[in-house]
């Protein structure tokens, strides 16, 4: 691998000065790669200690604060049955191997029980003690009707990187772990259609696909973790959701386990299927809250033969906006990701990762446009006239061409990046919002402003927050509003709730884009939901699971 001044030395320039150059630079036709997956995210963001500060190792799991703490108003229902040695019995003969049950009520298992009562962000903390991990679609039907006859709450839980604290439990909820249900069942070379396991990492998907010469239609920066059920379960957005559409048309099929037993066999490969109902879509963003998903059928497109990757800086969101307006025009068909990042959320990777910088000026803005199609002249052309176009027309200040697939992922770094290097000073606020494009980056700049006049943003350990940022998915209108904090501070979350909330309902916008509701978004969805959608909504939890099992304490 070629070391980061390597790459950077020989990333293609196409930059020009401030004042539109007539004699702009040519750029040659792209060079052709195969896609080969870009960075995955895989360690954990650090997190305070009890007293609030941050060591220089993530903090162990028992230092996180527990779930039911941070959220003194919820009580254990006690409708649930506490789980006894009984029970334990039950699961150990059912899945029979030792591995597949975790059994932290008859010993002392919390090292290894840890992990699945924690959340991939250290905010969440439940209190299980018992982790089981079904291998068949028929033993996640026996573990759910026993459950359900013994009042047993569970949590569905695929990867843990969840980003609202639905994969963990709240109290003592039993984990339903799928990680061991990983299977491809079948791949369609002509349809493209995959059939396979809801344990299956997404990575691995991606890669088996890879070979098949097609893609999963879903890229996001956990891929190596997390699971294409729990991707379905969550309806995640991430990069490839502004070129192939998101989950609710990909996927084709799904195969679930309903609160009391029943295996709702939905696993069509039908592209057409007009005969009543479309069921699985409840699935789909679902949350673990109606079901257990054990497969899905999803369909897949063609990998594209060239790829291109250009970072651009930007002076303004005026300019963001009209670059994002000329690619969609000129690179139409071939434009598969648009990506914005603000100039504090790159200083922020660059300064935790030490990564060289893409460009050599500093700019409020950059962009990473990615584009994928089937003719490799074809595409470099069209992305030759637009790069020259954007840069004559001064809307892009500087920026630099990937020229082979090292480079294209130490570009994407720096977005993928932003995510886990957030996290490097202890805590971050999220906010995955969907709002107008027109408005989409005011709100960083209103909530900075609030911040910084409230005296609690600075440079040094006396001020909670390190930064506000503001980066996302341009493409889907979805912005990622992130407070970087040293600790969780009663006075920052005051001052970010519900005024962000406020804000995005102003402009009609939505609280959560992509990342769903868990325990974190739960009591706000009022405002991106009226009182008739949310009675709909708790009249289908009420009619799926009845008793109540399934991811309780969250969603609605
Ligand atoms: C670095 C990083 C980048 C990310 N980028 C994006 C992004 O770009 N776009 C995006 O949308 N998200 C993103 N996420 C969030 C997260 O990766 C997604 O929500 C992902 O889809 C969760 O998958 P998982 O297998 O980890 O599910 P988990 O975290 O284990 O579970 C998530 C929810 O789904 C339920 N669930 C899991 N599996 C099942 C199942 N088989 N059946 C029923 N319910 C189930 C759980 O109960 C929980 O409520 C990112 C996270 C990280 C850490």
């Amino acid at each position: 691998m070629a070391t980061s001044s390597r790459v950077l030395a020989s990333l293609r320039r196409v930059s020009v000065p401030r004042q539109a150059s007539p004699l702009l630079q040519r750029f040659q036709p792209a060079i052709r790669v195969r896609w080969a997956g870009t960075t995955s995210a895989t360690s954990e963001p650090h997190q305070p200690n009890e007293n609030g500060t941050v060591s220089s190792s993530p903090a162990p799991a028992k230092a996180i604060k527990l779930t039911s703490e941070t959220y003194p108003e919820l009580q254990r229902n006690s409708k649930f049955a506490k789980l006894s040695q009984d029970h334990v019995k039950y699961f150990q003969e059912l899945l029979g191997s030792e591995s597949a049950v975790v059994d932290g009520l008859s010993k002392d298992a919390s090292e290894d029980i840890e992990p699945f009562n924690s959340d991939w962000m250290r905010k969440y903390r439940g209190q299980t003690k018992l982790v089981l991990k079904p291998q068949s679609t028929q033993e996640v039907s026996s573990i759910l009707e026993y459950c359900n006859k013994n009042r047993l709450a569970v949590v569905p839980q695929g990867g843990n990187t969840g980003l609202v604290g639905g994969s963990v439990p709240v109290f003592d909820e039993i984990v339903i772990n799928l990680q061991k249900m990983n299977k491809i069942r079948a791949f369609d070379e002509v349809s493209g259609i995959l059939v396979a396991d809801a344990g299956v990492i997404l990575e691995v998907a991606d890669n088996f696909l890879a070979e098949k010469n097609h893609i999963f239609p879903l890229d996001l920066g956990a891929k190596g973790s997390c699971q294409i059920g729990g991707n379905v379960s969550t309806n995640a957005g991430g990069l490839r959701l502004l070129r192939y559409g998101s989950l609710h048309g990909n996927v084709l099929g799904i195969e679930a386990v309903l609160p009391d037993g029943t295996i709702m066999n939905d696993l069509s490969t039908l592209r057409k299927n007009n005969t009543g109902y479309d069921l699985k879509q409840l699935f789909i963003g679902g949350e673990g809250t109606i079901g257990i998903i054990t497969a899905i059928s999803i369909i897949c497109p063609q990998r594209s033969e060239a790829i291109n990757v250009a970072y651009f800086g930007l002076e303004s969101y005026e300019q963001v906006q009209k670059a994002f307006s000329e690619a969609k025009t000129q690179l139409s068909e071939i434009l598969s990701a648009f990506e914005l990042m603000d100039g504090r959320s790159q200083k922020i990777v660059n300064t935790v990762t030490g990564k060289r910088f893409p460009l050599e000026g500093e700019y409020p803005f950059y962009c990473l446009i990615e584009t994928s199609g089937s003719n490799t002249d074809h595409d470099s052309e069209k992305l030759q006239n637009f790069l020259e176009s954007v840069m004559e027309s001064s809307i892009v200040s500087d920026g630099v061409l990937a020229q082979d697939q090292t480079q294209i992922q130490d570009l994407w770094a720096y977005r993928e990046g932003i995510s886990e290097c957030l996290g490097h000073w202890g805590g971050v606020y999220k906010y995955d919002l969907s709002l107008p494009i027109s408005d989409l980056y005011e709100l960083v700049n209103d909530v900075r402003d609030r911040l910084i006049e409230a005296g609690v943003v600075g440079d040094d350990d006396s001020f909670p927050a390190v930064d506000v940022v503001g980066y996302g998915h341009m493409g889907d209108a979805n912005l990622h509003l992130n407070v970087a904090v040293r600790r969780y501070d009663k006075k920052v979350e005051k001052l970010l709730e519900p005024f962000v909330y406020e804000w995005v309902q102003r402009k009609n916008g939505s609280i959560s884009a992509e990342h769903g509701l868990g325990i974190a978004k739960k009591a706000y969805i009022g405002y991106s939901r009226d009182e008739t959608m949310i009675r709909l909504m708790k009249q289908i939890k009420n009619l799926y699971d009845p008793n109540g099992i399934m991811n309780p304490y969250k969603y609605i």
